[in-house]
């Protein structure tokens, strides 16, 4: 399994995360959504995602479900984060 070592937000750029599902990221990842439209940035709950969409939810999948306080649905985009340990 691949760890990558930068505290840094990476962004998902769709291939790297393409096969991993919310159950494979290690729990220290925490998942962000920023609005294509807006900009807004929002801390996305992990029990959130998989209470609605169960665990098996692929990372880009869930880049497509988000929905921002604007309204915009489309081109949001999901970025991961490293909790500093
Ligand atoms: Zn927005």
């Amino acid at each position: 399994m691949r760890h990558p070592r930068s505290i840094d937000l990476v962004q998902d750029s769709g291939t790297q995360f393409d096969t991993e599902t919310i159950a494979l990221l290690p729990e220290w990842y925490v998942l962000e959504g920023v609005c294509g439209k807006c900009g807004h940035v929002e801390l996305i709950g992990r029990r959130q995602i998989t209470r609605r969409f169960g665990e098996h939810i692929r990372l880009p999948e869930i880049a497509r479900k988000l929905r921002c306080r604007c309204g915009n649905k489309g081109n949001n985009i999901l970025r991961l984060g490293v909790l500093p340990r």
